[in-house]
């Protein structure tokens, strides 16, 4: 199977040929020739099979096809969940239409506004964005989307779970009710699924891995090691193993910055990306991973979400998601476009119950294996009396409040308090 026997014009070919893409992937085989038809899709393939190109290449010879338009209105738009996704798709989309006249541009937040609403009143044809931002701008006024075509979901499921449910919505509403809807994830929930038959017309639904499977070529691996010991262990897997280029997960944004300055004084370079860091400091961060000079990224889920670094070979699970298909995501950065990977994931006695889940969700059990001098010696009692201990300095909190004493911040104590989830548990804030 070739590119151009998929049916795609002359100079979508030429810019292929320029990324040296020799033959599609199986979702962009799938999903190309029916986008080319106009139908609506959903669409889902593991991450880093190309989804990207899989939508973005039919795309561009559609909007090339249909009339023309002196003003150009905007006439494509691709939604993401996250800016550097959205950053990622629009960089997809230059190189792609590089040998079209399509004009295309990105807005999302946490950056200036103005130059993004000077190229829009510029004309543009194709528009990656984020919902918030998207929303914002048309708020303002400063862009229309009655002419759109064609609507993009990248990245659904996690545009769900990050609750952009209301603002796709919204969005939705503001586009033209005849449109081609195309909608891609990693993973197909209830929820997509119920998404889907919300916002699709007779979609054709196309799928080129078992549901819900993690990237084939990663070795994954657990180790079973004691909460107080995973910084030290990750140091030793980093420097021992000689790896760069490592991508670390932590379920909170605090867990992230934490590990980081800890890797930094132990001598391994190293930046956090979350969502409470400023778009530049992601941005810097993002950039200086990928030319080498920053060894480790630790990142929260969301902030990770979407994000090609090609060919990343190390990808270790600080800590276990408690959503069991954000493993697969977390793992989906590496062995990327074929390539080979290890994903690696410290397990403390505490996260038995989410590994459990992560492995049912796969179907199979993850090997073990130990590193010399960081054997588990966390005991149900002490995990127990860990808990115990921290709720009772809770209670004591609390009965301090209510005695109309002040709240232990307020006295200057540096205790911290997290906020809870209903079922007791530290709730992730990413
Ligand atoms: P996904 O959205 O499925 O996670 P991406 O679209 O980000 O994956 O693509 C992952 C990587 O694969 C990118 O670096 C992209 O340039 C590359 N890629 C896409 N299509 C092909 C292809 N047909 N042949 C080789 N590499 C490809
Ligand atoms: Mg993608």
């Amino acid at each position: 199977m070739t590119f151009k026997s998929l049916g795609l014009s002359a100079p979508l070919l030429q810019a292929v040929q320029k990324k040296k893409y020799t033959v599609p992937s199986p979702i962009q085989e799938k999903a190309i020739p029916v986008i080319l038809e106009g139908k609506d899709i959903l669409a889902s393939a593991q991450t880093g099979t190309g989804k990207t190109a899989g939508f973005t290449l039919p795309l561009l010879q559609r909007i090339t096809e249909q009339s023309r338009w002196k003003r150009r209105p905007l006439r494509a738009l691709v939604l993401t969940p996250t800016r550097e996704l959205a950053a990622q798709v629009y960089e997809n989309v230059q190189e792609y239409s590089l040998f079209t006249d399509i004009r295309s541009t990105v807005i999302f937040g946490g950056v200036n506004a103005n130059p993004q609403i000077k190229t829009l009143k510029q004309g543009v044809d194709v528009l990656v964005a984020t919902p918030g931002r998207l929303l914002d701008l048309h708020g303002q006024k400063a862009l229309s989307l009655s002419k759109i075509e064609i609507l993009v979901l990248d990245e659904a499921d996690r545009m769900l779970d990050m609750g952009f449910l209301r603002d796709i919505k919204k969005i939705i509403g503001l586009l033209p009710a005849q449109r081609q809807n195309l909608l891609f994830s990693a993973t197909f929930s209830k929820e997509i699924r119920a998404l889907a038959h919300n916002i699709l017309k007779d979609p054709v639904s196309v799928e080129t891995a078992p549901e819900n499977t993690a990237a084939e070529r990663v070795e994954q691996q657990i180790y079973r090691v004691d909460k107080n010991r995973k910084t030290d262990l990750t140091a030793k897997l980093i420097s021992e193993g000689d790896w760069h280029q490592v991508l670390v997960f932590t379920r909170t944004k605090h867990g992230a910055n934490r590990l980081s300055k800890k890797l930094e004084k132990k001598g391994i370079s190293s930046a956090a990306i979350h969502g409470d860091k400023s778009q530049n400091a992601r941005t810097k961060a993002l950039a200086g991973f990928k030319d080498n000079s920053i060894r480790v990224l630790v990142a929260t889920d969301i902030a990770a979400r979407g994000l090609d670094i090609p060919l990343l070979p190390h990808v270790i699970n600080y800590e276990l998601p408690n959503v069991p298909e954000d493993y697969v995501h977390r793992i989906g950065r590496t062995g990327r476009a074929g390539a080979e990977g290890e994903a690696i994931s410290l397990v403390s006695l505490d996260e038995v119950e989410y590994l459990r889940g992560i492995e049912k969700l796969l179907g199979e059990k993850l090997p073990h294996n130990t590193a010399e001098g960081f054997e588990l010696t966390e005991t149900k009692e002490s995990v127990k009396e860990a808990k115990e201990k921290a709720q009772q300095n809770r209670t004591r909190r609390k009965s301090r409040k209510t005695d109309g004493s002040l709240d232990s911040r307020k006295t200057g104590s540096k205790k911290r308090t997290f906020p809870k989830s209903r079922n007791g548990r530290v709730s992730s804030r990413r």
